[in-house]
């Protein structure tokens, strides 16, 4: 029989794009130069919160018959 189970999980955690700076440096167009802006992963917090959502399932092995 098989045993399904689903789960939800929130969580914050540090931006790893900004390393929770809350900014991030970009190349300008031309490349020429960097500008600091907002960190568009995490809007300047610094922070995100990671939502996990999925679902376990468990079934019997069936050993294979050695012949
Ligand atoms: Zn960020």
């Amino acid at each position: 029989m098989e045993k399904r189970t689903e789960f939800t999980r929130d969580s914050l955690e540090v931006c790893r794009n900004c390393k929770a700076e809350g900014s991030v440096y970009r190349r300008t167009e031309d490349g020429s130069s960097h500008i600091r802006e907002i960190c568009p992963v995490c809007c300047g917090s610094g922070l995100v919160r990671k939502h996990i959502e999925g679902f376990v399932s468990i079934e019997p092995h069936r050993k294979p018959r050695k012949p």
